[in-house]
């Protein structure tokens, strides 16, 4: 097939399916044309093209895109139209790829279901009354219903890989300053990565063969050379070292996802692999850190909007009742709960007594996965402690949504590379994902270990 033949195939979908699944906030049927036109006269003059040439994706809407509305499922940026793109997409550019759209998530990344978003929520593909997870909802949504052969979206406490597990499909989060996150439009900057929700592994090693890499124009991007992960699409677990954290078995957890776990696990110890039970002692602290460090750092990420220099703006007597108006009317109500609970952490009298412990507890998240990797070389875990729940079961009730990050936030914190893959279906017919836990910048290990049990 064509480039064009691809898009317009993709596009046809998106316009018959899209109504009920939400997964895009903006489409981009024109662009994408001429992308597809421009791709099938480069494979018609070079022989070898890249690999995304002309292959059609999506990507979140808080990854800026030159001339394409960036909202970030937010009022605050209904019109934004960002005037550069973010290193990522420069990339993705330069391998002519076709970008149909941007997608759906929480306002601002913030939250577990993309029903935070201010304009709709978006449907699981495999159920529609139930969330696709989140934030990157909408890419996970849009790769699981067909609507776009990949994804881009990003991931501060579990956002790429939650709604992988939710929708079946493969999500990467890279090692912290592993991908640029010049363009990304900041929840927690410290926890922030860029990532590819995919079909397959396969899929997921050849994007992040082309996001990956140090950009100078991001201060915490890591000046090591990117390896090509398609090497480490090779079947082997012989003697991989693979360690089980008791903690990430956590109360609560659906019964169904810990038998699916359990029954990887032992595929794996088949396939050769060595099991080795393993403890993360701290890990019940991470949600409680996240809770307090994330929304610290979105309070100062999110002072920027205003009024003045970025997004909309409504009017009021004076610049003070303006940019309060502004921000009122503008953010929604969890992005207004986060901002209050960072502030609260942030405030002199507090400070020590939260924040600053939040980030000792953050030291030792990371000193116990160090600890672990002295003897193992990838952790497994589940990805979630449970499979897609209904829309609008949990939405007033953040605590609890809060705690559906217990096994995924602590990596964020300890800045390491994880995967979701599918290892399972429930009763009620919903994907169960499995996450696998690599070292620092050993995004080959996780990819090669996914890759063998898929
Ligand atoms: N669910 C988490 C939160 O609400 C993670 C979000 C994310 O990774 N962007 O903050």
């Amino acid at each position: 097939v064509t480039a064009v033949e691809l898009a317009d195939a993709f596009l046809e979908r998106i316009d018959s399916i899209d109504s009920k699944l939400h997964a895009y906030i903006t489409k981009t049927a024109d662009t994408a044309m001429k992308a597809a036109k421009k791709a099938d006269k480069k494979i018609a003059a070079e022989g070898k093209i890249p690999f995304l040439t002309g292959i059609p994706g999506a990507v979140k809407d808080n990854i800026c895109t030159l001339g394409i509305r960036t909202t970030c499922a937010s009022k605050m940026l209904d019109n934004f139209v960002p005037p550069y793109d973010a290193a990522v997409m420069d990339k993705i550019q330069k391998e002519n790829a076709v970008i149909l759209g941007k997608t759906n998530m929480d306002e601002f990344a913030m939250g577990g279901s993309t029903e935070n978003s201010a304009f709709f929520p978006t449907h699981n593909p495999h159920n529609a009354e139930y969330v696709p997870g989140g934030s990157s909802g909408g890419s996970a949504a849009a790769v699981a219903g067909g609507l776009a052969a990949w994804a881009l979206g990003s991931d501060t406490g579990g956002s790429i890989r939650q709604p992988a597990s939710f929708c079946g499909i493969v999500g990467l989060k890279p090692t912290y300053g592993r991908v640029s996150r010049y363009g990304l439009v900041a929840y927690a900057s410290s926890l922030d990565q860029i990532g590819p929700l995919t079909k397959d592994v396969t899929d997921c090693a050849n994007i992040l063969n082309v996001i990956t890499g140090y950009d100078e124009k991001d201060s915490t991007s890591v000046k090591a050379s990117s390896p090509d992960y398609t090497k480490s699409l090779v079947q082997d677990v012989k003697g991989l070292r693979i360690g089980i954290p008791a903690e990430y078995f956590v109360d609560g957890m659906d019964k169904e996802v810990a038998e699916s776990i359990h029954m990887a696990i032992n595929d794996f110890k088949a396939m050769g692999a060595e099991i080795i039970d393993i403890s993360l002692p701290h890990t019940k602290y991470a949600v409680a850190a996240y809770y307090l460090l994330a929304p610290a750092e979105a309070t100062t990420n999110l002072s920027r909007y205003d009024g003045v220099s970025y997004g909309e703006r409504v009017n009021g007597d004076d610049i003070v009742s303006m940019m309060t108006n502004t921000r009122t009317e503008k953010f929604g109500s969890e992005v207004k709960r986060r901002i209050m609970m960072g502030n609260y952490a942030l405030s002199a009298g507090y400070y020590d007594a939260y924040y600053l412990k939040a980030l000792k507890i953050r030291t030792l998240v990371k000193e116990d996965y160090d600890k672990a990797f002295e003897k193992v070389d990838v952790i497994l875990t589940p990805t979630a402690p449970t499979t897609a729940f209904k829309i609008g079961s949990m939405i007033n009730d953040p605590l609890q949504m809060y705690l559906q990050d217990a096994c995924t936030v602590p990596l964020n914190l300890a800045g390491l590379p994880g995967i979701s893959l599918p290892c399972g279906v429930s009763s009620s017919g919903l994907p169960i994902g499995m996450q696998i836990i690599g070292k620092p910048l050993d995004e080959e290990g996780i990819i090669k270990a996914a890759y063998t049990y898929e």
